[in-house]
């Protein structure tokens, strides 16, 4: 008997600008690609760690995103990406951390789930095993837009008058298939103006992505804090031992554990049952899901 199936992904949570809301219908458009995608995958009778993927590489490969092409900058100019995938069935894991070139970062992370013995390659490691998989490779130019061109000059402009305001953007998916597997899955290019070498929670298992049997979970938003708070496993160590919902792990997440934290924190939960909850504290968070046989959803701010 066909199971439920469903997918949802994010876009990243953080806050408004006057870019966002002039390509608020590319953005909506962009999420809309992705959940296809990953939904498409499903219904053919994908695995759900084949979903997230498909999910993901609409995102990256869309200039308009903090992940692949559309990437943000560091504070020398370049391109550094993280991303991590988790099957939640087979308890695998891949992740990569300071990508360059790398077309996909996150089908180098499923390659690595899939093929390599050590599970957490960065930098030059990376670069090389993406050779050796035949991942598709990009010159550094393909993944520099305008836009995160010109974010990058404003945040060296405030950085050198310590006036920063955060910025930064990432992607994830969640999905359950219909043999009731779970996956996650998460791609960033990191926050703007950032240390060369930084990594932040997107490639952490636990931090910025997990799934198990209970859930699968994507985290976004300030990485920090993804990483201090342990985010992504939090909210499924909440779910499986305290038998709490995906909502009331968020609010309980966001509302009481991160309380008076000045920090943008945002996530996507699929439960075993399909059911789907998207939560953030920031003002936005571009968000999407489709349940099988449902509508192809997509939202940006809270109340819609
Ligand atoms: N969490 C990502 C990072 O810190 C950024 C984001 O999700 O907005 O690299």
């Amino acid at each position: 008997m066909q199971k439920n199936f469903a997918i949802a992904v994010h876009g990243g949570a953080g806050g408004d600008s006057d870019f966002i809301r002039s390509h608020l219908e590319a953005y909506k458009e962009g999420i809309k690609e992705a959940v296809s995608a990953g939904y498409a995958v499903l219904q053919n009778g994908g695995d759900a760690a084949g979903a997230v993927k498909a999910a993901i590489i609409k995102l990256e490969d869309n200039p308009l995103f903090n992940a692949g092409r559309g990437s943000a900058l560091n504070e020398n100019a370049e391109v550094e990406m993280c991303s991590s995938i988790m099957d939640g069935t087979k308890m695998k894991f891949g992740a990569t951390a300071i990508v360059r070139n790398v077309r996909n970062p996150v089908e180098l992370s499923a390659a690595i789930m899939e093929n390599s013995e050590q599970l957490y390659l960065g930098d030059d490691a990376a670069t090389r095993y993406a050779e050796k998989m035949q991942v598709k490779m990009e010159p550094a130019a393909y993944f520099i837009t305008d836009h995160a061109y010109e974010d990058h000059r404003k945040k060296m402009e405030e950085l050198n008058k310590a006036t920063a305001h955060r910025s930064h953007g990432t992607v994830g998916a969640v999905a359950l298939d219909a043999k009731g597997n779970l996956a996650a899955a998460t791609s960033t290019g990191g926050a703007a103006g950032s240390k060369a070498g930084r990594i932040g929670d997107s490639s952490m298992i636990g931090s910025g992505t997990y799934a198990n049997g209970t859930c699968a979970v994507s985290a976004t938003g300030d990485g920090e804090y993804n990483i201090l708070y342990v985010t992504a496993f939090h909210i499924a160590a909440l779910m499986e031992y305290k038998g709490m919902s995906a909502a009331a792990a968020c609010s309980y997440f966001i509302d009481q554990k991160m309380k008076g934290i000045n920090a943008d924190i945002g996530m996507i939960v699929m439960d075993k049952a399909g059911e789907v909850h998207l939560d953030f504290n920031s003002t936005r968070m571009f968000r999407g899901w489709q349940k099988s046989n449902g509508p192809v959803n997509a939202l940006v701010y809270k109340d819609e």
